[in-house]
């Protein structure tokens, strides 16, 4: 058949230009330490920043949550998938993040793809001639919103603010839609915000805070970027995810309330679709209050040790480690064959690091993409720096 032809053709150009992505299915709970097909490996590729996605807590909260709730939704929140679990979760949420919003309320979503598509398409809904100003580096799903709404997208380029300052000084739109990963998931460098802010306020532009991966671990409370920078302002839109530091699935949207009641209104990811099952945002309840209290706090101290021990050891000639404080920390390589091969050698010695290629990252700027978790020991994350300091030299 032609069109089979076609699809088997196109599958071999991207094995010919190394850019097959392949799965592997892992036998154990998410953790620092996995087991896939009988191996034990300790795991580098996580977004479970601080260990509790296996947390013994949150899992009887689950359970708890599924005697209590049941499973499925039934539907979805704006007919009857809207249970007191939910409520109390966005109740929790504002008290995580109000303190540096206005009128603040937050609504929790199924994934952060569908909470970012729901924001920038939601805000500029049925308004052609909105302006989206949106960060090179940003995640795909900050992109797939963009192009979604229909309204004019001007990407500026990484972190450069003067060229978004001219871009805003030179929109002539009501509506204005800055957006930006906080922590950029490929390069783990932090955007600007408070330059950022300080732009939208003066031009009176909405700022959109993809926090995927500073919920939880950023500021001193885990309340993520906005308290890291300590920033608050009406212009604030915060998206944070809870399926990676906090260790559970989901995400939320906490801004000024009719910034959410216009979601709930008009964003046709919140609205058409089954709400999660009340029981994981009942077990969120739980993750929550370990992010915020002395265990997330240990838990913090703990990834940012790791981190500096890292940055300590590693000695890279010709590779790249680019410059990041957080979690994420990538060495670039360049080459889509030679990562793999890194990839792939560091698998053999049991380090399962990810290897990321274009089109998540642009051409040319392959790399190894380590993340560290607080359910990492120095001792593992020593065995990693050696491996990678003698592979480089290989
Ligand atoms: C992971 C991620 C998302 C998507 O969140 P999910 O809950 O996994 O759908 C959005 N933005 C960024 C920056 C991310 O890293």
């Amino acid at each position: 058949m032609d069109m089979l032809n076609r699809l088997s053709q196109q599958l071999q150009t991207l094995e010919e230009q190394d850019l097959i992505r392949t799965r592997r299915t892992v036998d154990t709970p998410c953790g620092p330490r996995v087991s896939v097909d009988g191996r034990e490996l300790l795991a580098f590729c996580t977004n479970d920043y601080l260990g509790l996605a296996n947390h013994r807590k949150i899992k009887l909260a689950l359970q708890e949550g599924a005697a209590m709730y049941g499973v499925g939704s039934g539907a979805s929140h704006l007919i009857s998938g809207h249970g007191r679990a939910h409520s109390m979760l966005e109740e929790r949420l504002v008290e995580f993040v109000g303190a540096h919003l206005v009128s603040p309320r937050a609504l929790t979503f199924c994934t952060g793809y569908m909470a970012n598509l729901a924001i920038v398409t939601g805000l500029t809904a049925g308004d052609r001639d909105a302006d989206i100003f949106s960060e090179s580096l940003n995640h795909a799903s900050l992109i797939d919103g963009a192009r979604l709404s229909r309204a004019n997208v001007q990407v500026y380029p990484h972190a450069d603010l003067e060229a978004l300052a001219q871009m805003l000084a030179a929109s002539k739109s009501a509506t204005k839609l800055v957006v930006t990963d906080s922590v950029f998931s490929m390069d783990g460098d932090l955007a600007p915000l408070p330059q950022l802010l300080a732009l939208c306020e003066q031009h009176g532009a909405w700022l959109v805070v993809d926090d995927a991966h500073g919920f939880g671990t950023l500021g001193d409370n885990g309340h993520g970027a906005l308290e890291h920078f300590n920033l608050r302002s009406p212009n604030l839109v915060y998206m944070g995810t809870l399926g990676k530091a906090a260790g559970v699935s989901g995400a939320f949207v906490a801004a000024h309330e009719t910034v959410i009641e216009t979601l709930i209104q008009k964003a046709r990811p919140y609205i058409f679709t089954t709400a999660t099952p009340p029981a994981l945002a009942h077990a969120l309840l739980t993750s929550l209050e370990l992010l915020e209290g002395d265990e997330g706090r240990a838990r913090r101290a703990q990834l940012q040790a790791l981190v500096a021990q890292l940055d300590d050891g590693l000695r890279l000639k010709r590779w790249q480690r680019l410059p990041s404080m957080t979690a994420i920390q990538p060495i670039l390589i360049g080459d889509n064959a030679e990562t793999m091969r890194a990839g792939a050698a560091l698998y053999e010695q049991g380090l399962w690091v990810g290897t990321i290629r274009p089109p998540t990252v642009a051409p040319g700027t392959s790399r190894l993409r380590v993340t560290l978790s607080a359910g990492h020991s120095s001792m593992e994350v020593a065995k990693l720096i050696a491996a990678i300091n003698a592979l480089e030299r290989t």
